[in-house]
């Protein structure tokens, strides 16, 4: 498989929030595993693709899930027609030829799971194909990633201490207003006033998480609500669409987000 089809081609629009760039890039240097911790839809898949394109290194992301086994990440023997044959999974292919890894909600896998990326996390940067008998050395530009949403965890569900004491971490939040404005407008061509409404739309969102929501609204709804502004929609009806109607059930919570939208966009 050539690896040059994971190369990023296209700068992908990534607004600092931060030092996020300058810590990653040091990190990245000294092949420092890296976890970048925040909740969903704040830009740590953006940022991720960004910094793979600044460093020209190819990105394999894993979007991570609780039937993963550990040999949807490392390879398994296919038959075919000649036989049995090995195959590389996401995480072998990215050891060999020295791409990011990104495991996108790594806590999603099971712990058995999780331990494969053990040795290729401390100064060994193995990877062991137990079934096949290999042991893989990582190529020296190889470098883990992983996201991790805290407002996920509960006891049952959390990395390990051992894993986690492998990565050096970077917060993550919602930017701040006027740069989420910003990001809201570019990535869909909504006007200034639009911008800022939806993002006060969303603070009051992110208020009630933990009084009946789990999660606010993110960025990436955000943008979802403007991109149906953007093609003509009632910004009413989009902002229910995006905004509320996937957040939450709760009938009383809907009434509450409902009228939130209808204070900042008034009947059209
Ligand atoms: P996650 O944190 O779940 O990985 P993503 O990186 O997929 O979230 O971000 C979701 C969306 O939010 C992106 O597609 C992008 O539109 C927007 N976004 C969030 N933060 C930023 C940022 N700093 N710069 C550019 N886009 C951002």
């Amino acid at each position: 498989m050539s690896v040059e089809q994971y190369l990023i081609k296209v700068q992908p629009y990534y607004r600092t929030v931060g030092n996020e760039v300058e810590l990653y890039e040091a990190a990245y240097s000294a092949r420092m595993p890296v976890m970048l911790k925040g909740p969903t839809g704040c830009g740590k898949s953006r940022f991720v693709e960004y910094m793979a394109w600044k460093l020209k290194k190819p990105l394999i992301t894993v979007a991570c899930n609780e039937d993963m086994t550990a040999s949807d990440l490392v390879g398994r023997f296919l038959l075919d027609a000649s036989g049995t044959k090995w195959h590389d999974g996401p995480l072998t292919v990215a050891a060999r030829s020295g791409a990011i890894c990104y495991l996108d909600e790594i806590v999603e896998a099971r712990q058995d799971t999780t331990v494969v990326i053990h040795p290729l996390t401390d100064h060994r940067r193995q990877l062991p194909l137990e079934k096949k008998g290999e042991l893989v050395n990582a190529h020296a530009d190889f470098q883990i990633v992983i996201s991790y949403n805290p407002g996920y965890q509960s006891l049952m569900k959390d990395l390990k201490q051992s894993t986690k004491q492998r990565f050096g971490a970077i917060d993550f939040d919602y930017p701040e207003a006027g740069v989420e404005a910003e990001i809201v407008m570019h990535e869909t061509k909504v006007d200034k006033a639009t911008a800022e409404k939806l993002v006060q739309i969303a603070h009051r969102a992110r208020n009630l998480k933990g009084h009946g929501l789990d999660e606010g609204i993110s960025t990436r709804l955000l943008a979802y609500a403007g991109s149906l502004i953007a093609r003509g929609i009632d910004p009413r009806a989009a902002c229910q669409m995006t905004l509320v109607r996937p957040i939450t059930d709760d009938p009383d919570m809907r009434e509450t987000l409902d009228a939130a939208v209808a204070m900042f966009f008034p009947g059209t």
